[in-house]
């Protein structure tokens, strides 16, 4: 068996895996990450979603100076227009001028990409691809990570393999879960009207339906992605409805916004649950983006959360190391789930909430609605501390 030694070992190469290699890169460590795919090939095949970057993790990118790589490929939302069931209920977030964008709309591919391309210039890291774990052993000194022929022996262990993280199985960290009978009908497609950096978040009876406007290459043509909840038995059928038939469908909804729809590029359902861990660190070990938590894609913020535990595990690593202390005691794991765990579980609640309120058909609630939309969308002090929440700056 060929043993391999190192400071830090990174399970998982997600967006969340990747961001992590390349924010601790900048530190004087050996990092080791593995993942049990391919990673640097087909990217878009395998994840042509949109993350919507919020403003706060914008910043954190600048500080690591992968922005302006990532920036290229986005396209900026500068005014979100929320609408309960129809156009009179509305609230209008916008761009005020001292916060900067309300967030940036990229592929996930391009944003691998970038993050790739970076990596393969640092010389304190290496990615084993093709490698999945299948042991972990862990005593005083070291965790030990087993993937096939290979013994990697490390200080600290970050788990950053996904929502069904084998390494919480593995470890037996208990988690909340919540499973949706709901099901995201997610597709990227070209249109005819220019959305002019406006983002859709529309709550229809069945489920919220998102519209993100995407970067576009092409004169006269616009992309967008859309991102529609509904029962999983509705999202499944429209994915097999023949593209007139679905164009029809969209287009009922969307068409003010979008105009006539001219082909679809990417189509595919993903099925909806959340989680949280109920810690985010054991033994040498901290989870990190999906393995920590997930949460409903009911207001983009599922990544971005990933993107806040990078940068607090990043402030934890670099104070440990400044003072001279093992990066996998429990005392630096466990400063690391103060800083995170948290924020992350009020997100979880908060998206969870709003969910459940906009399903409600119940005449209380539906008044609660109104009077709440009417509010705020009156009231700047209050819409702006929601803007700068969802910014999260
Ligand atoms: C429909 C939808 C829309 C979304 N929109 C947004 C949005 O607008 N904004 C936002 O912030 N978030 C959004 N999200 C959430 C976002 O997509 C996820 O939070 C993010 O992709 C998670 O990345 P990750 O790297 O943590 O996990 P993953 O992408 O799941 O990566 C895990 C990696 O670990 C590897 N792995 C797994 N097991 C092993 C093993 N045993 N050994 C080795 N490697 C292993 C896998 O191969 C994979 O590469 C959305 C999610 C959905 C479903």
């Amino acid at each position: 068996m060929k043993e391999i030694k190192t400071d830090v070992v990174i399970v998982g190469g997600g967006l969340t895996g990747l961001l992590t290699a390349c924010a601790l890169s900048s530190l004087e460590l050996r990092i080791l990450l593995i993942d049990k795919g391919i990673i640097f090939s087909d990217l878009n095949k395998k994840d042509f979603r949109t993350t919507a970057i919020a403003e706060g993790s914008k910043l954190f990118f600048e500080e690591l100076g992968i922005w302006k790589g990532i920036y290229k490929h986005c396209e900026k939302i500068k005014t979100i227009k929320v609408f309960d069931r129809n156009i009179s209920r509305k609230i209008n977030f916008s761009n005020s001028k001292n916060l900067g964008n309300l967030g940036y709309v990229v592929k996930n591919s391009k944003i691998k990409y970038e993050l790739i391309k970076l990596l393969k210039l640092k010389h304190n890291l290496r990615i084993l691809q093709n490698t999945p774990l299948k042991k972990i052993e862990t005593n005083q000194e070291n965790t030990i990570v087993f993937s096939g022929n290979k013994k990697i022996v490390s200080k600290l262990l970050i788990s950053a393999d996904g929502k069904n993280s084998f390494i919480r199985e593995i470890f037996g960290t208990p988690a909340f879960k919540k499973k949706y009978n709901h099901s995201a009908f997610v597709t990227n497609f070209s249109h005819k009207k220019n959305l002019n950096n406006i983002a859709y978040e529309i709550f229809l009876k069945s489920g919220p339906l998102a519209l993100l406007p995407m970067k576009s290459l092409k004169n006269n043509t616009y992309n967008s992605s859309l991102i529609w909840s509904n029962p999983s038995s509705f999202s499944k059928n429209l994915l097999k409805t023949n593209p007139t038939l679905r164009k029809e469908i969209l287009e009922e909804k969307i068409f003010d916004y979008t105009g006539e729809i001219i082909n679809f590029f990417d189509t595919k359902v993903f099925d909806l649950s959340a989680h949280i861990n109920t810690k985010f660190y054991d033994k040498r070990l901290v989870y990190v983006g999906d393995s920590a938590h997930s949460l409903h894609p009911i207001a983009g913020q599922g990544w971005n959360l990933g993107v806040r535990d990078v940068k607090n595990l990043l402030k934890i690593i670099t104070d440990a190391k400044k003072n001279g202390l093992d990066l996998g005691i429990d005392f630096v794991c466990k400063n690391y789930h103060n800083l995170s765990h948290h924020h992350a579980y009020s997100l979880y609640q908060v998206t969870d909430k709003l969910n459940s309120i906009f399903l409600d058909e119940s005449i209380k609630i539906n008044l609660i609605r109104k009077s709440g939309f009417f509010f705020i969308n009156k009231t700047k002090k209050i819409k702006n501390q929601i803007t700068k929440y969802a910014m999260g700056v």
